[in-house]
């Protein structure tokens, strides 16, 4: 064995017990997707599309019911017409807030893509041209919800408190449910007729319990991430409480209709494989992020979080510190993938970033990033943020081409 390879070995018997664990929430989870499947009595016809206003579409309905009987919640939109996870989010924002009324973001400067959504210079089609207001409170120095602070800033007309569980273009530790609960209990006591929303992207099934579970009104994902398995083409949830839901759904589709049409004609087979499929897949993407975590560890790079640490989403922040070695990482992973294998992902500026960004994304889905992929936008300390990965043996495959990659290179550090 070379070097690398020996790297690797040493990193894979390391993580057993960290493996282990993951497998343990896999098989939880699956067990809680199955309940909901056999409850909601998921047919053979339920897979059948429909066209047009789509009334007594039985998988779309069946589909709702099953997301919220897996998430324990009164109600779920769950939708091929939510195009992207910043369209869902940007939905359920629309849904709850009023004019005059304010979101306040609990743990600081959210995903990158709301902040046009916010539009705090009153951009067009935004929340601050309808005269909606946003706060926002830093989390505390450990990266965790500073409750008192939260609390404080609270106004009469805040309506929205926005809690984003995974840690997106920041080096900032993501949240676990249960690092939420506190913050759920301490805003329900005094203003219960708040709205709590949690950005679950990148969090759903990586823990046995969700956001609603511990007091959340509305949880919000994509389904070309965690939710869909890998499998399903694109789409986006969201489940909570009726009250939630029930005003969501008049803004995704119209008011007075809400969920009583919607048809798909090629029909809903992917969307409830991948469902059934996606704790199997979220734990593949884990085991491959704490393998790297911890090959990079070894290699004395910073990576967080820390290969054995307790994990709230699926992403794996690596420092490069240099932007050549972020563009050699990135361009091995796409060189690994099965789809796109020969480009070469260059930085451009997509819609929605404020820096140029850098995508490594040979999938199967477009941008589906439950499938291996890394990206980063362009700027110190040149953070790689890794995620997903359809089999732990692709994330290993990858992941040792990017460290042969990097070394041809003289890009790893002294001694690899
Ligand atoms: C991916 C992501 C989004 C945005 O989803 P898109 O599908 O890229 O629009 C929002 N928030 C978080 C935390 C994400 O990971």
């Amino acid at each position: 064995m070379n070097r690398l390879d020996q790297l690797v070995a040493q990193a894979e018997l390391d993580a057993r017990d960290v493996f282990a664990r993951i497998t343990e929430v896999e098989e939880r989870n699956t067990q809680k997707v199955l309940r909901a499947f056999q409850d909601n009595r998921v047919a053979a016809r339920d897979m059948q599309g429909t066209t047009g206003y789509g009334y007594g579409d039985t998988g779309r309905e069946t589909l709702q019911r099953v997301t919220a009987g897996i998430f324990g919640t009164e109600d779920a939109i769950i939708t091929p017409h939510l195009l992207s996870g910043t369209h869902a989010l940007s939905v359920c924002l629309m849904g709850l807030l009023l004019p005059g009324e304010r979101m306040l973001s609990a743990c600081g400067k959210p995903y990158d893509t709301l902040d046009q959504v916010i539009g705090r210079n009153g951009e067009p089609g935004s929340l601050g041209e309808l005269g909606i207001g946003y706060d926002e409170v830093a989390p505390a120095e450990d990266g965790s919800i500073d409750v008192e602070a939260v609390l404080a800033a609270l106004t009469p007309a805040t309506r929205v408190v926005w809690v984003q569980r995974s840690r997106g273009y920041a080096w900032r530790k993501p949240l676990t449910p249960q690092d939420m609960k506190s913050l759920f209990d301490a805003v329900k006591a005094v203003r219960p007729d708040i709205y709590l929303a949690v950005d679950n992207c990148y969090g759903t099934f990586v823990t046995p319990d969700e956001p609603t579970d511990v007091g959340a009104d509305v949880i919000v994902g994509s389904l070309i991430k965690n939710a869909g398995g890998g499998i399903a083409p694109t789409g986006g949830y969201m489940t909570g409480t009726k009250r939630a839901i029930g005003r969501i759904e008049h803004r995704l589709t119209a008011p007075g209709i809400g969920q009583e049409i919607g048809s798909y004609e090629p029909g809903y087979r992917a969307f409830f494989q991948g469902l059934f499929l996606a704790p199997h897949t979220v734990a593949q993407a884990l085991k491959s992020a704490v393998l790297a975590a911890r090959v990079f560890d070894l290699l004395g790079m910073q990576t967080t979080p820390a290969f054995d640490a307790p994990r709230a989403d699926i992403v794996q922040a690596i420092r490069m510190d240099n932007p050549e070695r972020l563009k050699a990482f990135c361009g091995a992973i796409q060189a690994a993938s099965p789809v796109d294998s020969y480009l070469t992902p260059e930085p451009w500026d997509m819609p929605g970033y404020e820096d140029a960004v850098i995508m490594a994304a040979g999938t199967f889905v477009a941008g589906a990033s439950i499938e291996l992929t890394a990206d980063a936008p362009m700027r110190p300390p040149f953070v790689a943020y890794l995620q997903g990965a359809l089999t732990y043996a692709h994330g290993k495959i990858a992941l040792c081409h990017a460290l042969s990659e990097m070394k041809k290179l003289s890009l790893l550090p002294d001694g690899a």
